[in-house]
């Protein structure tokens, strides 16, 4: 039997894809509300939802969608964030928790907060969590367990509000942080950013051989190829969107990145054995490192 307590009346999830499906289904299996209302922007994605029956409700309009709700998930690509704020904005009851799951915080923070009003409070959030997978076929409950969230509240924000956010990402089995949104963006360039940069790049430069020689990227995939074709594989739409609103520390990193490969390609060129070994060390250490972090 579930214990745990009902932590919102009714919480209104915005966008239910990957994220905002998976935390429905959390919502549902821990019973930490009375009523789920789930709003999708295609006709499609809402008759998925009514199928999958993973809310109580399937709202055509967002701001029917947030009518009543005690909080609010916006889970939508980045770039899209504003708008939806400004839709409900008017439509939020007092007291209403909003609160996003999207990979950049600044310009999230930035697009949202005009629209917002005072009686609501707004708990800018990311977990760290996700697949190349999206739509809301692609979810599932256990998708946060053990896995960070990080949150991003002004010092402002009322903590009453935060710990309630806190509750319920703990109740998904995450593990949460809070810290500036500068510092968040600036971690996650280059740890989720870059790296999906990377793959792009890599995945696009075979895309572009010629034909016989990409046969044979194909069939010889499991030699280190694969793991990028499934990170290129991720959602078109999002990462867009990841790139255009995080540009600034995704560059600064970017310059590091492109020194340190500099770097390689010297040693590299001069046959310089030992340098690249002791890079390879390094790097083979921070491995041993995100296993003890049990974040493999
Ligand atoms: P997803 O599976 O593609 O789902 C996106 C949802 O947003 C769908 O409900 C979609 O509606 C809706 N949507 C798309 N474009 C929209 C627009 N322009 N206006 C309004 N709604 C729109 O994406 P996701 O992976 O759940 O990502 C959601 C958020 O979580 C993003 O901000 C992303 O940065 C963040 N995030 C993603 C991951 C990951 O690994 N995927 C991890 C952590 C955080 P329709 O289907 O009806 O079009």
């Amino acid at each position: 039997m579930n214990t745990r307590e009902v932590l919102f009346d009714r919480v209104a999830l915005i966008g239910a894809g990957l994220i905002g499906s998976s935390l429905a289904r959390v919502i549902r299996r821990e019973h930490l509300a009375n009523h789920i209302v789930a709003h999708s922007r295609r006709p499609e994605t809402r008759t998925r939802l009514q199928e999958l029956g993973i809310a109580d409700t399937v709202a055509r309009d967002v701001e029917t969608a947030v009518n009543g709700a005690d909080l609010i998930v916006i889970s939508v690509p980045v770039g899209a964030s504003g708008d939806i704020a400004e839709k409900i904005g008017p439509h939020l009851k007092d007291g209403a928790i909003v609160t996003d799951t999207g990979s950049v915080k600044k310009s999230v923070i930035r697009a949202m907060s005009p629209y917002l009003p005072d009686t609501a409070h707004f708990v800018p959030g990311h977990p760290i969590a996700g697949t190349e997978n999206s739509g809301p076929d692609a979810g599932f409950a256990s998708l946060f367990e053990g896995r960070w969230c990080v949150l991003t509240p002004s010092a402002e924000t009322d903590q009453k509000a935060v710990g309630k956010v806190i509750q319920l990402w703990e109740a998904a089995g995450s593990k949460v942080d809070q810290m500036s949104a500068e510092h968040h963006d600036m971690v996650l360039a280059i740890t989720s950013h870059i790296p999906h940069l990377i793959a792009f790049n890599i995945v696009g430069t075979v895309a572009d051989l010629e034909d016989d020689t990409k046969m044979e990227a194909v069939k010889y995939a499991a030699s280190g190829f694969r793991d990028f074709t499934r990170i290129a594989a991720s959602d078109p739409e999002m990462w867009r969107d990841v790139f255009m609103e995080n540009r600034e520390a995704v560059l600064e990193m970017l310059g590091r990145f492109s020194e340190d490969l500099s770097g390689l390609q010297r040693a590299i060129r001069r046959g310089d054995a030992h340098g690249l070994e002791t890079k390879f060390k390094r790097t083979r250490g921070l491995r041993r490192d995100v296993i003890d972090a049990e974040q493999a």
